[in-house]
């Protein structure tokens, strides 16, 4: 792998149940940002769920729990260590205050999106008919966000409140991990329009590996997704230049609970999750070139062999030592050397 690694969004359970020792999955030296909580879950459960990785995290001794840009810096030089902060979808955990954004800044969260695919106090979200911008509420919170030094997050929102967020944020926006409708027409993902008013904030777009966000849903299409998320990237640098484009992979450690957590909690989502089958996800071994992850499904024939990684895919298309750097780890430290202060 050319550069450490900085994965802007990736889910654990958000469960009692959930294993920190995942989480190493990703080499040592990576940075993680990992989900803490959705529309699904109140404060107290996005609570409990920080409080749980963070304890976890500190007795398995293999992470660095992240409060400033320096910490991932030291981390991504040892090489020893995985550096982990947290972030939310949706603005519900914060229950209706937005000074629970200094509070959730003080246990690790460092990226947070208003609304969470459906209209909600904050703003619009990208599946509703009806293209709802930030409320005056939804506002309040991106102001904080830049007050309290974390990021201000579009993925899952509507075109207009991700545009909202731009102009509001007052510095570099993200969109943590969304691909590109113009490639793919899916409501999750997003236009040419929100991603050109994202760089103009210097903000960094991540790059998702999710399968029907690629239209790559196939349960054998692990090196067709890899060359599928090498195919945005690559939109990407061209709309709006390689230095406002990342990686936000959304893999999820346990496949089979998010999918029957779609199942319980349709109103959550829309049938432009479920239609395509269940979900496929890219594991950080095969985004990262590693050999595959076998797990308890050891006989699956469908998790062999090693396939490329993204790095070497976007190599063989041409992209420098520079750019792939930029793009794996560079630009979101960037932003976030101006947005966590
Ligand atoms: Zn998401």
């Amino acid at each position: 792998m050319a550069s450490p690694f900085w994965e802007q969004h990736c889910c654990l359970p958000i469960l009692p149940s959930a294993d920190i020792s995942e989480l190493t999955r990703y080499p040592g030296g990576s940075y993680l940002s990992v989900n803490v909580g959705y529309s699904l879950h109140p404060i107290e459960d996005a609570l409990a769920m920080l409080h749980l990785l963070r304890r976890n995290a500190l007795a398995d001794g293999r992470f660095r729990l992240v409060e400033s840009v320096g910490d991932i810096e030291v981390t991504s030089g040892s090489e020893d260590r995985i550096a982990l902060a947290f972030d939310l979808e949706d603005s519900r955990p914060l229950d209706g205050d937005p000074d629970n954004i200094a509070l959730f800044h003080s246990l690790g969260v460092r990226s947070l999106l208003p609304t969470y695919n459906h209209a909600n106090a904050a703003g619009g979200g990208c599946l509703d008919p009806d293209d709802r911008g930030l409320t005056p509420y939804g506002r309040t919170i991106i102001r904080t966000l830049g007050e309290v030094g974390m990021f201000a997050d579009g993925s899952h929102c509507s075109r207009r409140t991700g545009l909202d967020i731009a102009e509001v944020a007052g510095g570099p926006m993200i969109y943590s991990h969304s691909n590109f409708a113009a490639l793919w027409p899916h409501p999750r993902n997003i236009g040419d329009d929100q991603a050109r008013a994202c760089a103009a904030t210097g903000g960094v777009i991540g790059i998702n590996g999710v399968g029907i966000f690629l239209g790559r849903n196939r349960v054998e299409g692990r090196a067709a997704r890899i060359e599928a998320m090498a195919d945005h990237i690559a939109y990407g640098a061209e709309l709006v230049g390689v230095e406002h484009i990342g990686i936000g992979s959304d893999f999820s450690f346990d496949g089979d609970q998010f999918n029957a957590e779609i199942a319980a909690a349709p109103e959550n989502f829309s049938e432009d999750y479920t239609r395509w089958g269940p979900l496929q996800w890219v594991p950080p071994e095969d985004l990262l070139g590693l050999p595959p992850h076998l797990g308890t499904d050891v006989d699956n024939p469908d998790a062999r062999p090693r396939v490329a990684g993204l790095d070497e895919v976007l190599a063989r298309r041409g992209f420098t030592d520079a750019e792939r750097a930029a793009i794996f780890h560079g630009n979101f430290a960037r932003a976030a050397r101006e947005v966590w202060t």
